[in-house]
């Protein structure tokens, strides 16, 4: 897809941009089992310009994860290293595992004007708000339509015990809770739908006029 026209119009005047004249980091987060990591796939397959920020975990990879694609899967001592290097623009724990954004995967691209989506659950999202960015970041909540629905995905997927499935219920209660802290809900009913919602948020932040210094 071509750079919008936005990002080179003669008509700004002087001191004002838009914000996708840089790359928009979009943070996609949600409870687990919202269908994160597949809105994210069907943007990435609709728009092969966005880049995806692979974050660093201790988590096994699960059945059909590619390392380096999915996650960079490292060991406990590995993550740590990373952590004390300063590697990561933000990390948590999930679950017993670590999971961390390295600031590589997110900085570099968008200083060459590439969109960079990320997963991230809810607390990992808080710290990326809070960390006074220099570039446009754009928060998206996404949630499936009703908790029943929410439990079918999970217990679908297949990959958890029933009491990883109750601790990541308990847990997604608390992160609804924080939905006001972010600038959009998303509702994934469908995949195709809630894509298409992702795809016109994006859109919108990429239009956003802003003040530039130059
Ligand atoms: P998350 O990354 O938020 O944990 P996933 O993308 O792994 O969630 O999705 C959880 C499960 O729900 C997967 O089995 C996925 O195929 C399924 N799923 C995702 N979106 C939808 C949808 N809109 N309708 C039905 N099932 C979905
Ligand atoms: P899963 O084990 O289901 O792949 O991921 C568990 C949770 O970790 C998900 O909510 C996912 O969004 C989150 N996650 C994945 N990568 C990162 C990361 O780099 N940082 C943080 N804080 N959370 C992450």
């Amino acid at each position: 897809m071509p750079l919008s026209a936005e990002r080179h119009n003669e008509f700004l005047p002087q001191g004002w941009t838009v914000q996708g004249t840089q790359g928009v980091a979009l943070v996609v987060t949600g409870p687990s089992g919202a269908g994160k990591s597949s809105v994210i796939d069907e943007l990435l397959r609709r728009d092969s310009d966005l880049a995806f920020s692979v974050s660093a975990t201790t988590r096994a990879p699960r059945p059909g994860e590619v390392d380096g694609r999915d996650y960079s899967f490292v060991d406990p001592e590995k993550f740590a290293e990373m952590v004390e290097a300063g590697e990561f623009l933000e990390w948590a724990t999930y679950q017993g595992n670590s999971y961390g954004t390295p600031r590589t995967e997110v900085e570099g691209r968008l200083a060459q004007g590439q969109d960079v989506l990320l997963n991230v659950e809810v607390q990992g999202a808080l710290a990326i708000a809070e960390l006074g960015l220099t570039f446009p970041l754009v928060l998206v909540f996404l949630v499936p339509p009703t908790r029943e629905e929410l439990v079918r995905r999970v217990r679908g997927r297949g990959t958890e015990t029933q009491a990883s499935l109750d601790a990541r219920m308990a847990i997604a209660e608390q992160e609804v809770l924080e939905i006001p802290s972010f600038h959009y809900l998303v509702v994934n009913d469908d995949l195709e739908h809630a894509a298409d919602h992702v795809q016109a948020v994006l859109a919108a932040e990429r239009s956003r006029i802003i003040p530039c210094s130059a």
